[in-house]
């Protein structure tokens, strides 16, 4: 999906980028770079740095909210042998786009991110892994590289420092599945992507069985803006717990779908109004907040929520990746489901029972309700084949696809009722997402 705006309110990371000043000389011009230049320049310890990320309260913006500082803390600084640092642009979820916008607007700020983590664990080889569909962007991360090692930033004896930082980019080939960050070693290692059992943990082995450290490209990118502000200030942008300023891409029914930076904690209110409030003035029916995996909730609760994991959660949903998928009163929640549904159907590495199985039984079973083939039961039977997949799987996608299937049905279940019950919609006109 193409973002049509880039709005900020308090930007960080996508600060006054406009898709022609992404290159060194304008980075540099920005203040870019001097971060990792007196760190290295200073030989700041590594204790130091992790302790303002701890400060800070990043967590990680790929989904799961990790804290960040305290990953890097699990790095083994001692390890005599190889260790790995690795970026994860592999964002294909339904309704997520910002790590792209990052890579195409301000890629040396994930690569001075990315220099910087290698510093504090002491690693020397990393890799970005970008998701397959997303050729310009690669294109473009693969220039900026070329520039940084060109200036000295990147590569053997960084700034006459003395320490080495090799970073590559590998192009995916989009499957959804290499976003899950086992599944994605395993691409990187030329061999088929599909999650590992875990544990071991990637820490202690990851990247060909090696320590690994991985992180979303966001969260790399917020690095030099944290370090520069300090963790204080950094967690002062936005609320306890929830540090910092957050990338939210807005798509669906608004009237500038687009990638939107805001202080982590502000209202999802005030998201909706920057991207232009509900398109042609209609009414918000349900929100899903955090990329197609998150539960939806319904647009009166989103109304009054703020948009920060620990709100998003008290709402009964999650805030993932920070992609926001809005519906407006001429959607049909047994449509929509049923389009979300094959998407994790069709994305189900088939490596385990209940997701292979499960993903395409709750996919059969939406497919006959949208198509008045439902049967009394339909839905007990939807909630049984969800609640089997659930917590059974090695990976987080059976999750993911049983989620929505349970909160669509909890908060819409008059319309699937009615779908089943009449043979038709009760959404005059509906329209799919
Ligand atoms: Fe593959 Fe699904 Fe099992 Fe994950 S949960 S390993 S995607 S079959």
């Amino acid at each position: 999906m193409t973002s049509l705006h880039n709005r900020h309110i308090d930007p960080v990371i996508l600060a006054g980028l406009n898709g022609d000043n992404w290159g060194l000389d304008d980075y540099v011009a920005r203040g870019g770079y001097s971060v990792l230049k007196k760190i290295l320049a200073e030989q700041t310890p590594a204790d130091e740095i992790i302790a303002e990320m701890k400060l800070s309260s990043l967590r990680g913006r790929g989904g799961a909210g990790f804290p960040t500082g305290l990953k890097w803390s699990f790095m083994p600084r001692a390890y005599p042998g190889q260790k790995y640092l690795v970026c994860n642009t592999d964002e294909g979820e339904p309704g997520t786009f910002k790590d792209r916008d990052i890579i195409r607007y301000n890629p040396h700020a994930l690569i001075e991110g990315m220099t910087i983590a290698a510093y504090v664990m002491g690693i020397s080889k990393g890799y970005n892994y970008i998701h397959g569909e997303i050729f310009s962007e690669y294109l473009r991360f693969e220039e900026a590289l070329a520039q940084a090692r060109q200036a000295g930033v990147l590569g053997d004896n960084i700034c006459g420092s003395g320490f080495d930082f090799d970073l590559f980019a590998h192009h995916g080939y989009g499957a959804y599945i290499c976003g899950e960050e086992t599944a994605l070693l395993e691409s990187l290692e030329g061999k088929k992507g599909q999650p590992r059992f875990k544990p071991p943990f990637p820490a202690s082995f990851g990247l060909y069985g090696k320590p690994t450290t991985i992180n979303n490209t966001e969260t790399f990118a917020a690095v030099p803006f944290l370090l520069k502000m300090g963790g204080q200030a950094y967690l002062d942008i936005g609320k306890p717990n929830n540090g910092g300023s957050k990338i939210f891409s807005i798509s669906g029914d608004v009237t500038y779908p687009g990638n939107y930076e805001v202080p982590m904690g502000t209202p999802f209110a005030k998201v909706l109004e920057l991207a232009g409030g509900m398109r042609e003035g209609r009414k918000i029916k349900a929100v899903i907040p955090g990329g197609s995996s998150a539960p939806v909730v319904p647009g009166e609760i989103m109304m009054a929520t703020d948009m920060d994991y620990d709100s998003i959660s008290k709402a009964g949903s999650m805030l993932g990746s920070g992609a926001i998928i809005v519906m407006n009163d001429t959607r049909c929640m047994v449509k929509s489901l049923l389009r979300l549904s094959y998407f994790y159907y069709e994305e189900s590495c088939g490596q385990c029972t209940p997701c292979r199985e499960g993903t395409g039984w709750l996919w059969r079973v939406i497919h006959r309700i949208e198509h008045g083939q439902g049967r009394p039961g339909d839905l007990e039977l939807l909630d049984s084949v969800a609640g089997n997949i659930m917590g059974r799987t090695i990976c987080a996608l059976g999750d993911a696809a049983a989620m929505p299937v349970r909160s669509f049905v909890k908060h819409f279940r008059d319309e699937f009722a009615h779908h089943i019950e009449h043979k038709s919609c009760l959404v005059p006109s509906s329209h799919v997402i």
